[in-house]
């Protein structure tokens, strides 16, 4: 039987142009499973919106993909896909909104994109609590079936939202601090809340939280889930790759005018604008197909097959409808 592997974080440009053909690169490494964003805190619903449309119609018709909506979709031989929304700011202080999107596929979301909204606070800002409003989010999140994702969320509120929530939180795609210290890294009391609600902590292919100035491979990885299993155990670590694909000719440039990426990566945090990427790279899907064998060897199939899957998949089980 195939073995489930659960990328808990991917990232396509955000266009109705964009060929969704890539993610097959997941297919052909054997992962089972990942979550596709469709949208951050500075993406306006009037470019989410299409995305939604043109993500989910291009996969339907994509053999080897397939939406999921709950893991009893989950089949072996292809790549489930579900969506996840990066921060609040979409939800146009409406808690009512989470329903919108769940009707549409989203089973994932961050109340907070690096910086502060009306919900919660973000990593890149000023100490921020869970608003009443965001109260409501993750009630409504919860009662929908919708995982709360606490990547590049700011502190105060990980741990509001924690405590609001009487489902299990995740951090989709979030690197110890306690290996490289960067404001979007996550401190081990931050890993250990998580776990002890029963969630899962997934580190992230993303180069420039880790140190790196070129594409993270499968032994970086593995150094990252080492860490992380000795802070929060073997039933509470994931990974989620962060991966990002430009694609030629594809303008994903949230269509409003607004859009500030000084604002969203400010450069005090090592963000380097110069180049099309923020820095570094991430994890190709690739090393995927390198990353099972790696960690087999070190920490013995039963574990792996947690951390590449199990893990993902018992939190989905629980939260999910
Ligand atoms: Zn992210």
């Amino acid at each position: 039987m195939e073995r489930l592997i659960w990328d808990a974080h991917v990232c396509l440009p955000l266009s109705t142009e964009t060929d969704v053909s890539d993610l097959l690169a997941y297919r052909r490494a054997g992962v089972g499973f990942l979550s596709l964003n469709i949208g951050m805190c500075m993406n306006p619903v009037a470019q989410i919106d299409p995305v939604i449309a043109h993500f989910s119609a291009a996969i339907d018709a994509t053999e080897g993909l397939k939406r999921v909506r709950t893991v009893d979709d989950l089949e072996p031989g292809i790549t489930g896909v579900a969506f996840d929304l990066e921060g609040a700011r979409p939800l146009l202080g409406q808690a009512e909104a989470v329903a919108g999107f769940h009707a549409r596929g989203v089973r994932m979301m961050h109340l907070a994109y690096n910086r502060n909204n009306a919900v919660a606070g973000g990593c890149h800002d000023a100490p921020m609590g869970l608003s009443a409003l965001g109260r409501d989010v993750v009630a409504e999140a919860n009662r929908l079936g919708v995982m709360l994702d606490l990547s590049h969320t700011g502190e105060a509120s990980s741990f509001d939202i924690i405590e609001a929530s009487d489902q299990p939180v995740v951090y989709s795609h979030a690197n110890p601090a306690g290996l490289f210290d960067h404001a979007r890294n996550i401190s081990d009391a931050q890993m250990r809340a998580v776990a002890q609600q029963g969630g899962v902590v997934c580190p992230t292919g993303v180069a420039k939280f880790m140190g790196l100035d070129q594409p993270p491979g499968a032994a970086d990885m593995m150094a990252l889930i080492e860490y992380t299993l000795n802070v929060v155990g073997e039933e509470h670590v994931g990974v989620g790759s962060d991966m990002w694909f430009g694609q030629e000719g594809v303008d994903e440039t949230p269509p409003d005018g607004t859009f500030d990426p000084h604002y969203w990566w400010p450069e005090r945090y090592g963000y380097d604008h110069s180049g099309g990427e923020l820095g570094g790279g991430y994890m190709a899907p690739q090393e995927w197909s390198v990353l099972p064998g790696l960690l087999d060897a070190r920490l013995g199939a039963r574990v792996v097959d947690l951390v590449l899957g199990q893990n993902m998949r018992r939190v989905a089980a629980q939260v999910w409808r």
